[in-house]
């Protein structure tokens, strides 16, 4: 019912309606069997996300604040690996999450841009293949989930290393099917089944492999992968719900 009712709402009304349900879901899961270490608080378990296929999944949305694995994986990255929190950058955000947007507003050591193709919630429309930023603009860039929907993603890589300043950093989250070495393209796919079918989501126009990290180094980045729930190890994975196909992929600008 649920993964039904996901797939019929159009979108924004979607987001509307987790407004409210974000109000009650918290007293209908109430426990301490998992935990959101974004918004701190703990659930009897989380609630079901996915749209169908091979993204459909069991106790994985924080009944909260909406986060799904690839945000709690994110949240503890920047908390124990990076100075995120309390050192001033010039921050751009590409397809903002819900969960992060008002939390990063909210920090006023951050000098933050919104950016997206459609969403009414960003501060600039524009695509990420030709944005309409000066070089060396930000000292912090995230652009999660995003570059698996785009037509040439080398493009917007390149984009991406551009706008960055030399000595800043980028996350860049991507679904990964780690079984395959290659990235998988086939641009004859356009059918939105096909497309569930192949790259996992019918709006993603390609699957990536292990070679990710190589497509952002020939854009330039200094490239490393983290797997947080390995990090924080099995007791707390579990009790988080991270999952190990949400890594956490850094990019940094080198200097020179
Ligand atoms: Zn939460």
């Amino acid at each position: 019912m649920f993964h039904f009712l996901l797939r019929t709402i159009p979108r924004p009304i979607l987001i509307r309606l987790s407004y409210v349900f974000s109000w009650f879901a918290p007293l209908l899961f109430r426990g301490n069997k998992v935990q959101c270490p974004v918004c701190g608080h703990s659930f009897r378990k989380f609630l079901p996300y996915g749209y169908g296929g091979r993204t459909k999944r069991d106790n994985v949305l924080c009944p909260s604040c909406l986060t799904l694995e690839r945000h709690r994986v994110l949240w503890l990255y920047l908390k124990q690996h990076t100075d995120f929190f309390t050192t001033p950058r010039k921050m751009l955000h590409i397809a903002p999450e819900q969960p992060f947007l008002g939390r990063f507003r909210n920090m006023k050591h951050l000098d933050l841009t919104t950016a997206d193709l459609f969403s009414p919630l960003a501060d600039v429309h524009c695509d990420i293949q030709a944005m309409p930023f000066a070089n060396r603009s930000f000292d912090v860039i995230f652009c999660n989930h995003v570059l698996e929907h785009v037509a040439d993603d080398m493009k917007a890589m390149r984009e991406l290393y551009r706008v960055m300043r030399p000595g800043g950093f980028g996350i860049f989250q991507v679904p990964v099917d780690e079984s395959r070495k290659s990235t998988f393209e086939d641009p004859s796919i356009t059918s939105e089944n096909d497309r569930e079918q192949h790259f996992w989501q019918k709006d993603h126009v390609r699957l990536y492999g292990l070679d990710y990290p190589d497509r952002l180094r020939a854009a330039g980045f200094n490239v490393q992968r983290i797997d947080m729930a390995d990090e924080v190890g099995e007791e707390l994975s579990e009790r988080f719900r991270l999952g190990h196909a949400d890594n956490v992929y850094r990019c940094d600008r080198p200097l020179a």
